[in-house]
Formats: structure tokens, C-alpha cells, sequence
């Protein structure tokens, strides 16, 4: 163990697809961990490992040096922060807040706000990367907020990360990151209807396939995600809803800029269609099968 991750206690809030991942990571480098998840049943692995499961936000963040939340949404993240037994009640002066979940910046507005009251250091931190990245600590940070804040967490999100992207003010990360997702969920609902397009055309689909990824109109993300889509093997690695939730939230801060984003507009409407017909749980590859099954 480092000697800084011996002297640092770290809470995280929130144990899915990427704060289990990340809590792993960070038990892995040493730090004293707490974890908190709604489903406490969730923890069971990091419990094992070594980390103590408190039973209410509050109780994780009691002590603790950095506190960090992975949680779906704003709504998930307010409960957590404000809501009954919520963390920001319970932390002590000098403690570091980083929201790291995918939130809208007028909820980390409203946040910093609530910490800055508290006189405490806040910091929202987003990532890219997915489930694999999470696991294995090669995250990337975007960050908004002091760069005294970011110096004294830098140990704690190095041992999740392979990058840390300083953006500036606190909402700086929470606004790259929805423009990141608004370009990934635009791809991934064009792919949806070129892929369908391609196998109702009679192509050949592997050729065109190969093709496409390697042109002009290949990409990372329609390399990784065509691959889902023509495996139909949709274990979770981003939930189908949360991607329509991101590009809301990607819409709406837009919009605060005078920009309509009619592009995210008309993906949302196909990630919703995909929610409606029951795959709202499942990865966001299987926005193609709603097109696949009219
Ligand atoms: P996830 O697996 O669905 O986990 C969501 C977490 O939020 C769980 O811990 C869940 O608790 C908790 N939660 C949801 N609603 C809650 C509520 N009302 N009160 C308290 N806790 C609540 O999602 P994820 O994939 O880990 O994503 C977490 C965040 O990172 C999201 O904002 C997402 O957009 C973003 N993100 C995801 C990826 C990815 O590839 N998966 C990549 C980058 C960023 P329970 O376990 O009790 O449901």
C-alpha cells in the first residue's frame, strides 16, 4: 500500500456496471474503502475483499477523505447527496466530493452549491470508458473544478484511470462528457438503422460490414458496438436506458447554449422505442432490434 492510499479514506456511492469496477480498483491500490449501495447485496464482493459496506450514504461518507458517487442519474444522484440519510449531511470539513456519474450540469450546479455551503471541496469527474475500462483502472476522467481539489484527489482517481482530463470550472466534465455521449449515441442509432438497412438489402453483411468500419464512417464506437449488434449478445455494458437518459440531458444543456441538437433528438426517439419494447435493461447495442422486428 502507497503511503498516501494508507492515510486517505475513500466512500464510494453506488456499485453498478462502473462503481463496482471502480471500487475494486481502488481497494486493489490500498485505500481504506467504504462502500454504499442501494442494493446492498451488490457489495458482496468488495466486502469480501476488505471493503466495509455502510448501510446508508451518510454512513459511508462519515469519516471518509474523498467521496465519490457512481449513480444512474440526477435523480439517483440527489437521493444520495440530499435525500434521507444522504451523504453530503454526514461529511466533515475538508472532505472532497466527486461526482463521477453521467448527470446533467445544472444538477452539478445546484450541487457544488449545496458542498460550497458545507465548505467543502467539490469536484464532478465523469468518465469514458466502459464495464472492461472500469475493471481494470483504465478509465478517463474529465474533470471540472480547483486544481487544489484535483491535486489531492489525483492519487484516488489515478488508481481508476489511465487519463485525467482537466477541463476547467466545476461543470466543465459534466459538459464534455454530454457532448462525448451525444456523438456515441447518434453513431450508435445510425448504425442501428444502417446495419438494419444492410440486412434487409440482401448485402452480404460481414463484407459491408468490414467495409464501413474501416472507411470514413468508421469509428471506435461503431467498430465495438456492431460487433454486439451482429452477435446479438447484449450483456450489460451500458445499460440501453442510460444512453437515452444521456442524450436528454445532452439535448437539454444544448439548448441552454441556443444549439437544437436534432440529431440527439431523433437517436433519443430510437433508444426510447427500444425502452418501450422491453430493452431498456439490456445493452445499448440492442437499439437495433426494434428495426429488426417492426
Ligand atoms: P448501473 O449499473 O445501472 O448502476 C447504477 C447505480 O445507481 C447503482 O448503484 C444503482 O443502485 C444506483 N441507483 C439508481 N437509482 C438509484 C436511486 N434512486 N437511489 C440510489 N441509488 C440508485 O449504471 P452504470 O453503468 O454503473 O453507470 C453509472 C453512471 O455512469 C451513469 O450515470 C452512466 O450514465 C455513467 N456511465 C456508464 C458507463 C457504462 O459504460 N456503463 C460509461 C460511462 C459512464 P442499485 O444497484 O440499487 O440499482
Amino acid at each position: 500500500m502507497s503511503e498516501y492510499a494508507a492515510g486517505k479514506e475513500v466512500a464510494i456511492l453506488g456499485l453498478g456496471t462502473m462503481g463496482g469496477g471502480m471500487a475494486a480498483n481502488l481497494l486493489k491500490a490500498g485505500f481504506p474503502l467504504t462502500v454504499y449501495n442501494r442494493t446492498a447485496a451488490k457489495a458482496q464482493a468488495l466486502v469480501n475483499g476488505g471493503a466495509r459496506l455502510a448501510p446508508t450514504p451518510a454512513d459511508a461518507a462519515r469519516g471518509a477523505s474523498i467521496v465519490i458517487s457512481m449513480l444512474a442519474d440526477d435523480h439517483a444522484s440527489r437521493e444520495v447527496w440530499l435525500g434521507r440519510n444522504g451523504a453530503l449531511a454526514a461529511v466533515a470539513q475538508g472532505t472532497i466530493l466527486i461526482e463521477s456519474s453521467t448527470v446533467s450540469p445544472a444538477w452539478i450546479a445546484e450541487l457544488a452549491e449545496q458542498a460550497a455551503q458545507r465548505d467543502v471541496e467539490f469536484l464532478d469527474a465523469p468518465v469514458t470508458g466502459s464495464r472492461m475500462q472500469a475493471a481494470t483502472g483504465q478509465l478517463s476522467f474529465l474533470v471540472g473544478g480547483s486544481e487544489r481539489a484535483l491535486a489531492t484527489a489525483t492519487p484516488v482517481l489515478q488508481a481508476m484511470s489511465k487519463e485525467i482530463l482537466h477541463m476547467g470550472p466545476v461543470g466543465s466534465g459534466a459538459k464534455l462528457k454530454l457532448i462525448n455521449n451525444f456523438l456515441c449515441g447518434v453513431q450508435i442509432a445510425s448504425l442501428a438503422e444502417g446495419l438494419a438497412w444492410i440486412e434487409r438489402s440482401g448485402l452480404d453483411r460481414e463484407k459491408a460490414l468490414a467495409f464501413l468500419k474501416t472507411g470514413a464512417g468508421g469509428s471506435p464506437v461503431i467498430a465495438a458496438i456492431s460487433a454486439r449488434m451482429v452477435s446479438q449478445i447484449y450483456g450489460v455494458n451500458f445499460l440501453l436506458r442510460l444512453m437515452a437518459k444521456d442524450l436528454r440531458y445532452a439535448e437539454t444543456e444544448a439548448a441552454r447554449c441556443d444549439i437544437e441538437l436534432t440529431t440527439a433528438e431523433t437517436a433519443r426517439k430510437l433508444f426510447e422505442v427500444a425502452v418501450a419494447r422491453g430493452f431498456g435493461e439490456e445493452d445499448m447495442a440492442s437499439v437495433i432490434e426494434p428495426l429488426r422486428n417492426r
